[in-house]
């Protein structure tokens, strides 16, 4: 019933909202929970184009970075979890409309065996029938200007203070994915994306392994953490195009 609710006002506000000026980068995981069409990503595309304009992910970063002051809505699109979909569905829609996104990948994930990935995907990001993406899939995104970026080696939550497992989660992802795409992995979203899902020590660490440092959370503000952690919003290429307009409609500062 609440979500029924929701629905309701976010159709009904979301019909008349108007995206805000500012940079919004939109965060997203797959097609949908099940067997996605790139189709609904192909349409909610060219209804957000005809309100924002869609911009690379590395132009985003550097907007928000520098505080550059933005006189409309700009926005740009990240994924996390490195779902086979990515490389198949969602990259091709991207390119079709001359962007680029940040894929965020779990090295355990895609190297994983059946027990492996079957936990991931039924006990940690709840999407039971996806596959990742191949270290092939990978290397390809990159060579075709897509950001590769680490969501750590395993997708854990990154409270402990353990500078051993830290050093593992953070460090020997950005390695492994270094090597295969033959390329500095500068980018790095951390599992779960909330406010409360990383202790200062793996802030601290994560702040030397990597350049730019993201969430999914705090969507108002471009940047958390005192400025170390830029914000994402999170959303999915299959919602409707109304309650994206609404979130975008948010002001930011
Ligand atoms: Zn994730």
């Amino acid at each position: 019933m609440r979500k029924t609710l929701r629905k309701l006002v976010l159709d009904l506000f979301g019909t008349f909202a108007k995206p805000a000026r500012g940079v919004h980068i939109l965060n997203g995981h797959y097609l949908s929970r099940t067997n996605g069409q790139a189709g609904v990503f192909q349409a909610q595309l060219s209804s957000l184009q005809k309100m924002c304009r869609l911009i690379r992910i590395e132009e985003a970063v550097s907007l928000i970075v520098n505080q550059a002051k933005v006189n409309e809505p700009l926005v740009a699109f990240t994924f996390d979890d490195g779902f086979e979909e990515c490389a198949t569905g969602i990259a091709p829609v991207l390119e079709s409309f001359n962007i680029n996104a940040a894929f965020f990948i779990n090295p355990n994930f895609i190297d994983g065996d059946s027990a492996y990935r079957d936990d991931f995907l039924t006990n940690i990001v709840d999407t039971p029938i996806k596959r990742p993406m191949t270290w092939e899939q990978i290397g390809e995104l990159h060579k075709r200007g897509h950001v590769i970026g680490s969501h750590a080696l395993d997708h854990v939550r990154l409270l402990m203070d353990d500078p051993a497992i830290l050093n593992l989660q953070l460090q020997k992802s950005r390695q492994i994915i270094e090597a295969k795409i033959n390329a500095p992995c500068e980018y790095f979203a951390y599992p779960f994306g909330g406010m409360h899902d990383l202790s200062d020590t793996a802030l601290a660490l994560a702040r030397k392994q990597y350049k730019y440092i993201f969430s999914q959370s705090d969507h108002r503000h471009n940047v958390s953490f005192g400025g170390a952690v830029i914000n994402r919003r999170h959303f999915e290429p299959y919602w409707p195009v109304s309650h994206v307009n609404y979130f975008l409609s948010v002001k930011k500062s």
